[in-house]
């Protein structure tokens, strides 16, 4: 049996680890830290409509991988209010996660089910581990390592300040706002972790941690919202493009591996995916770059849109909230059936070229 070394037992390390496990592998899972899980209690949220065709994430990974994870809750309300312009919709949407040390986050059901001893407290280094392994998965959840070995593009850098807040709140339903004097070309969300506590959650793209603070009274001034905070904290965030995924026998999964969206951060469902498909190529033989091919376009699409959310101005994203009022476009979010990211990178694509050949024909 192959030696196998997985640097991280964060989501995608964890989904390798339970992979390798059930083919006959024993792989030494090193985490720096002495449990698993972030170190603050957080909920992250899940959109069906990001990862078309798949309709429904938990039943496609319970089909596909026999990986059984429990959400906090259906999401079946969606509230998006930009500068002026409100948005509402109602059906499925997706799922709210866990994240954190505690018994129901997705890393605890993960450890849980993989049942098998971790390495904690153990930093280890790439290159260590290179002469005694004969496969390393990276998945630290950053991408220096994809940095150094593989073409990275960074897609999106930005500062994220999360609280945790206590109220009255229904699960089921995720409030977002959109505002350029607050969040830039970013995002704020209340994604509630149960009826009384929810995590309010800020994300400030290309701007620095000193900004953060006023941006944050800004976000709760703007928006009339006044949390009983609980605890408070800051991280640093980064998504990038990277390929190839695979150098030699270094299989490069999850964030490491460029499977975080720059769209909404959004990386929960294909960091998993990434760490059972390196799996399945290890231990069965199959070819990690076509397994997650699909996945790669995905986070590509998500760029080329990123990249138009940046360049947007207030005016525009309130535009762009009554746009989703539309029927086509609410069509598209609601219905399972339809790619509604392929859709609109092909909408992108359009333009450009024929922005380009305007271009070219004034030249
Ligand atoms: C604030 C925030 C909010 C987010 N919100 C969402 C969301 O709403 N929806 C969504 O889909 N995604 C969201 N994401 C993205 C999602 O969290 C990531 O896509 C996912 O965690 C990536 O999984 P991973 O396995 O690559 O890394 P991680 O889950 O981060 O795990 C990496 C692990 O590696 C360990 N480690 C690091 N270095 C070493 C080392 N040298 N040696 C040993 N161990 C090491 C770490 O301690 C950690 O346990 C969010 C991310 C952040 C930061």
């Amino acid at each position: 049996m192959p030696k196998v070394a997985i640097i991280g037992a964060g989501i995608s390390g964890l989904a390798a680890a339970i992979e390798l496990k059930r083919n006959g592998i024993s792989p030494v899972v090193f985490e720096e830290k002495n449990k698993v899980g972030p170190a603050v209690s957080f909920a992250n949220v899940s959109f069906k409509f990001l990862f078309r065709p798949i309709c429904d994430q938990i039943k496609y990974l319970k089909d596909t991988y026999n990986l059984e994870i429990k959400p906090i809750s259906d999401i079946n309300l969606l509230k998006i209010q930009g500068p002026n312009k409100r948005f509402t919709v109602s059906s499925h949407l997706g799922y709210s996660f866990l994240r954190g040390k505690d018994a129901h986050s997705i890393e605890s059901q993960l450890a849980a089910q993989l049942a098998y001893p971790i390495e904690y407290d153990s930093n280890v280094k790439h290159e260590d581990l290179l002469k005694e392994f004969d496969y390393l998965l990276v998945a630290d959840g950053n991408g220096s390592w994809s940095k150094k070995l593989t073409i990275w593009q960074s897609t999106l850098r930005a500062w994220i300040r999360g609280a945790t807040v206590l109220g009255r709140f229904n699960p089921h339903e995720i409030k977002m706002w959109l505002n350029t004097s607050y969040a830039k070309s970013g995002y704020a969300y209340l994604i509630p972790m149960g009826q009384e506590r929810a995590s309010l959650i800020l994300t400030v793209p290309y701007t620095t941690h000193e900004e953060l603070n006023q941006q944050w009274k800004s976000f709760i001034d703007t928006e009339k919202i006044n949390p009983e905070v609980v605890e408070l904290w800051d991280i640093e965030f980064e998504s990038g493009l990277s390929y190839p995924h695979q150098v030699g026998n270094t299989f490069l999964v999850g964030a490491s591996g460029g499977f975080v969206g720059s769209l909404l951060c959004s990386g929960l469902f294909p960091s998993l995916i990434s760490g059972f498909e390196a799996a399945r190529a290890i231990s069965v033989g199959t070819d990690y770059s076509k397994t997650m091919e699909p996945y790669f376009t995905n986070m590509k699409r998500q760029f080329n849109l990123r990249q138009l959310w940046d360049g947007l101005d207030n005016h525009n994203l309130d535009r762009m909230v009554s746009l989703l009022n539309i029927k086509p476009v609410k069509y598209g979010l609601l219905n399972s059936n339809f790619d509604i990211l392929k859709s609109a990178d092909s909408l992108i694509g359009y333009f450009k070229r024929r922005e380009k050949s305007i271009l070219g024909q004034n030249r």
